[in-house]
C-alpha cells in the first residue's frame, strides 16, 4: 500500500528524481523539504507515514534533523538517502533509530525499504 512520504533534500532535481520513482510506485508526496529545520517543522504538521532524509543540506543537516524528529516522534519512519561514501555513515544511521540508509540513486533499495 502506498505511503505518504515527506522528502527532504536541498537538490530541486534529485527531488524531481526521487518523487517521481516514488509516486510511479504508488507512494504520495505529502510535503518537499528543503532543509534539516523544514523538516521538523513539516514531520509535525504533515505527520507523514516515512520521511526520506538527505543528509548535507544548507543549515541543520539530516542527521540532526532525525534526531530532533525522532525526539518528537520516537515512532517516526525516517529513510536516511546517501549520496557518495555512504558506509562512512552508518553506524551514525544505525544508533539514531533509522529504518535504513541508501544510496540515493538506487531506487530499488529505496522502494524496498519503503514497503
Ligand atoms: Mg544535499
Amino acid at each position: 500500500m502506498g505511503k505518504n512520504v515527506l522528502i527532504v533534500e536541498d537538490s530541486a532535481m534529485m527531488r524531481k528524481i526521487i518523487i517521481k520513482e516514488l509516486t510511479n510506485a504508488g507512494h504520495t508526496i505529502v510535503g518537499e523539504a528543503c532543509d534539516g529545520a523544514e523538516a521538523i517543522e513539516m514531520y509535525k504538521s504533515l505527520k507523514p507515514d516515512v520521511v526520506t532524509m538527505d543528509i548535507t543540506m544548507r543549515g541543520m543537516d539530516g542527521f540532526t534533523a532525525a534526531q530532533e524528529i525522532l525526539a518528537i516522534d520516537p515512532d517516526a519512519q525516517i529513510l536516511i538517502l546517501s549520496n557518495l561514501n555512504e558506509e562512512k555513515y552508518r553506524d551514525r544511521a544505525v544508533s539514531l533509530g533509522v529504518i535504513g540508509l541508501v544510496n540515493k540513486h538506487k531506487s530499488n533499495e529505496i522502494l524496498d525499504l519503503l514497503n
